[in-house]
């Protein structure tokens, strides 16, 4: 039961977006900078932002050579050329946005260990750099194999290094703070450890309707966006946004650690970088696809063992380690790349799928997904 205040108060907005992650932050604050004197409301169902993006690596990064030969089988080289420019774009928004500083944003570089059955796509590298020319005005691949020495990786499991100098790193946990913190700033009102379970285009407004501990509340808004990214399937399973666990571990400070910089494995399913003097390591869906096509929030234990057989393996052959803590994030995929970005009715607006690059393109998607909204004008 509420009460008249409460109703007069807080259920009657402009827009309600409902997903506070990096795509749902970003669309409010696009959106209140070109409207002001609008309410704007964030529903989100954790206590702390929960999807992917306060779990992620922090790569700022957009594509290695084997990943982007990898999707050069299945996509139209446009397509491919496009998703590149996209995430080169959207970092460059998100640091102009936020500013190195408080994202803790570091070039360091990122590099790609090449295994001897890889060593087909080192042949490629020439023709990728062309295609890619346009965007960066420059050579993104080089070869760094002279590297692989000083950096003390296994030569027996890997061949050569790539590196591509434009690959930078951040704190993802700096960058939500910061974005939140600009929620603040503009006013932007927040409720949080709400679930939105059903919405609905009532022709005049939208209806946005959560079920906590049984008692339903009724937000009311012109407008709505759908940030939700994994959970999509929740509030519209006609939607092909399939759910993707993500698990990553890091490791104590290990003393001299002989690299730093974002890395790349296996065509983008395996990724470490340093943080300090940690390692930050990732990835393995492949092997459970079937398994790892869930929204549960935990770790197993096959894919952590195999993330630990690399680092013992591969990168740390002979540096002694131990793991601080080890956590999973969900992410969304789909039969395309391509994030859904598009209009659900007159009112309500999605931007979800954002594959494993969200950090790279999710502040351009709350972009377009701000201009798309404030471009609905209705009657009175
Ligand atoms: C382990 C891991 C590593 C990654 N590494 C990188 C990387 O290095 N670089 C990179 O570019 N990308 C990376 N990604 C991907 C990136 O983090 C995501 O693409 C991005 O964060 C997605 O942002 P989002 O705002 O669309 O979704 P999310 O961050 O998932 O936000 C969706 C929000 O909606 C909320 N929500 C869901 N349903 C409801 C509901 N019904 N009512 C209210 N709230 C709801 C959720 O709680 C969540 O907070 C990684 C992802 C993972 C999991």
């Amino acid at each position: 039961m509420i009460s008249f205040w409460e109703k007069d108060t807080f259920t009657h907005y402009n827009l309600i977006v409902i997903g506070s992650g990096i795509v749902g932050l970003t669309t409010a604050i696009e959106y209140k900078e070109k409207h002001p004197n609008n309410r704007v409301l964030i529903v989100e169902k954790g206590t702390l932002p929960s999807g992917a993006s306060t779990k992620n690596a922090g790569f700022a990064c957009f594509g290695s050579l084997t990943e982007i030969c990898d999707d050069l089988e299945s996509m139209p080289k446009e397509e491919v050329i496009s998703i590149v420019e996209k995430r080169f774009k959207g970092l460059k928004n998100l640091r102009n946005k936020l500013g190195d500083n408080a994202l803790d944003f570091q070039q360091l570089g990122g590099y790609e260990l090449i295994t001897e059955e890889q060593t087909h796509y080192v042949n490629r590298m020439e023709e990728i750099n062309e295609m890619l020319y346009p965007i960066f005005n420059d050579n993104v691949f080089s070869d760094r194999s002279e590297d692989i020495d000083t950096f003390g990786f296994n030569k027996e499991k890997v061949q050569k290094l790539l590196f591509n100098k434009y690959e930078g790193q951040i704190h993802t946990g700096k960058m939500m703070s910061a974005l939140l913190k600009i929620v603040r700033q503009l006013d932007i009102e927040i409720i949080t450890g709400t679930e939105i379970e059903e919405f609905y285009d009532l022709g005049d407004r939208v209806v946005c309707s959560s079920y906590n501990n049984r008692k339903k509340i009724d937000f009311y808004a012109d407008k709505c966006c759908i940030c939700v990214n994994a959970f999509t399937q929740q509030l519209l399973p006609q939607l092909e946004v399939i759910p993707g666990r993500g698990q990553v571990l890091i490791t104590h400070p290990i003393s001299n650690l002989p690299f730093k910089g974002t890395f790349h494995m296996d065509r983008g399913y395996y990724y470490f970088r340093n943080y300090g003097d940690r390692i930050l390591i990732g990835g393995g869906r492949h092997l459970d696809y079937k398994g790892e096509t869930t929204t549960e929030l935990k770790t197993t234990k096959p894919i952590i063992e195999n993330l630990i057989s690399i680092l013992n393996e591969t990168i740390l052959p002979d540096i002694p380690y131990k793991v601080d803590m080890k956590w999973a994030g969900i992410m969304a995929f789909g039969d395309k790349k391509m994030p859904i970005i598009k209009l659900l009715s007159d009112r309500i607006a999605i931007g979800v799928r954002m594959g494993g690059m969200g950090v790279a393109i999710g502040s351009q998607v709350g972009n377009e997904l701000a201009q798309i909204i404030s471009a609905l004008e209705y009657q009175d």
